[in-house]
């Protein structure tokens, strides 16, 4: 177990780093609504004052700030999860526990995705956002390619461990890391020797993520002040009941659903789960990616909710990556709307193939900001619905991003608490830990 990250390396104590990243955060996002209103004052738009705040401060300091800390998060997610997951499998005692502990993981995350998306669809039929809606004439969205089920499977298998990392195939490094952890563990005394290698670089990769903790206040101001600066709330208004469905579902899932399994299948206690993930959560709302925030997410679960690295170097990777609630409960809800928009009336078939498409959909597809209105595309054609209706929701997209992603990354630590739990591999008395 790495040394404790709930003091900062100033020495200051943990509890008041996560409270300058909310300050951060509440700074950020009133600052961004205030330079919006201030954009589109009369007096301002179309002058030198608003060249001046768009140019200057919106796309020059809050750009620059937002973009290198996002970008110094990111840098740590490959030799995180590489060095990170090489440690977890080469100290397995007995590898077939590796095989375990990926059943129980996938069939949890199946579960509460399938959990989540059902919950959409309900609220979505209940409520009828988008029933009655006046359909704009000029709708348009370009599809991406959304990778086939066939060649995600394949993808999961490096031919080129180097070009892996250097794309950052978050699947591919998984196997190959957890794959060089089992080669370890055959080999002996050179594997025990390598083990201590990897123990030591691990250690500072971790330290390095709390060196950049440290300016995390400042990066989330950027993230969330360019953020509200641009996009205003005026886009919300327009597609209130939306938003407010998605909004609602996400908020049920991550209060009630997770805390019912963690309480149920563990017997955890869900609010101090809730008070020891704030951080990740504020990381995951101000940058809208489970990657980028994995190595906050990866810290916080072993070192304040007490997860042995043996299985959160393995489940929060493969989280990041194939588990995403938020995800699925957005396309849940955009299925039901775009179908209500258009008159057409879904049949219970299509809802069963919405449930399944949208589970397999998250799976393959990376962790990064608004890959879900790809996945969505996948969603809606497979059940013939008019793909354009992705224009209708695009605009309120990057904030319900913000939140989906916060729910995306707490159910990865949900799950991997209750594996963990299972599996004998939580410490309660760190768990319990103030
Ligand atoms: N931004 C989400 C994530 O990184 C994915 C999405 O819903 O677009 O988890």
């Amino acid at each position: 177990m790495t040394e404790d990250l709930t003091v900062a390396p100033t020495g200051r104590p943990r509890r008041s780093l996560t409270f300058r990243i909310l300050v951060g955060m509440a700074a950020g996002l009133a600052t961004g609504v205030l330079l919006n209103l201030l954009l589109r004052a009369d007096t301002v738009a179309g002058g030198p004052v608003e060249q001046l705040i768009r140019t200057g401060i919106v796309d020059g300091v809050f750009y620059v700030g937002g973009a290198v800390f996002m970008a110094s998060l990111k840098l740590l997610v490959v030799p995180l999860v590489f060095v990170s997951l090489v440690c977890g499998t080469a100290s397995l005692d007995d590898i077939s526990r590796l095989g375990r502990i990926g059943g129980k993981t996938l069939g949890l995350y199946l579960l509460t995705t399938a959990i989540a998306i059902t919950l959409a669809l309900l609220a979505a039929s209940i409520v009828r956002p988008g029933a009655g809606l006046d359909l704009p004439a000029d709708l348009s969205f370009a599809t991406k390619q959304a990778p086939g089920f066939a060649d995600t499977l394949v993808n999961i298998f490096p031919s080129n461990p180097v070009r892996a990392m250097s794309e950052g195939n978050m699947l591919q490094v998984i196997v190959f890391a957890a794959l060089f952890g089992f080669a370890m563990t055959l080999s002996g005394a050179p594997g025990r020797r390598l083990l201590e290698f990897f123990q030591d670089a691990n250690a500072v990769v971790l330290r390095l993520v709390t060196v950049l903790m440290e300016v995390a206040p400042y990066g989330v101001f950027c993230l969330l002040a360019k953020i509200f600066a641009l996009q205003g709330l005026s886009a919300i208004i327009q597609m209130f009941g939306y938003f407010c469905v998605v909004l609602g579902v996400l908020l049920v899932h991550g209060m009630l659903t997770y805390p019912a399994l963690l309480r149920t299948l563990s017997g955890l206690d869900p609010l101090t789960f809730a008070r020891k993930m704030r951080a990740p959560i504020s990381f995951a709302f101000s940058t809208a990616s489970s990657n980028a925030t994995l190595p906050v997410t990866l810290e916080t679960v072993e070192d304040r909710l007490g997860v042995n690295n043996k299985v959160a170097s393995f489940t929060i990777p493969l989280g990041a990556t194939i588990n995403m609630d938020g995800t699925a409960i957005m396309q849940g809800v955009a299925t039901g709307f775009i179908a209500q928009a258009y008159g057409i009336d879904l049949t219970l078939v299509d809802y069963l193939m919405v449930v399944l498409t949208a589970t397999l959909a998250s799976i393959g597809t990376a962790g990064v900001p608004g890959v879900g209105l790809i996945m969505l595309a996948m969603v809606l054609k497979q059940v013939n619905l008019p793909v354009e209706g992705i224009g209708l929701i695009i605009g309120v997209d990057r904030l319900l991003d913000m939140v989906r992603t916060a729910v995306n990354i707490t159910g990865d630590a949900a799950v991997t608490c209750i594996v963990a739990k299972s599996e004998g591999e939580l410490s309660q008395e760190i768990f319990e830990l103030d």
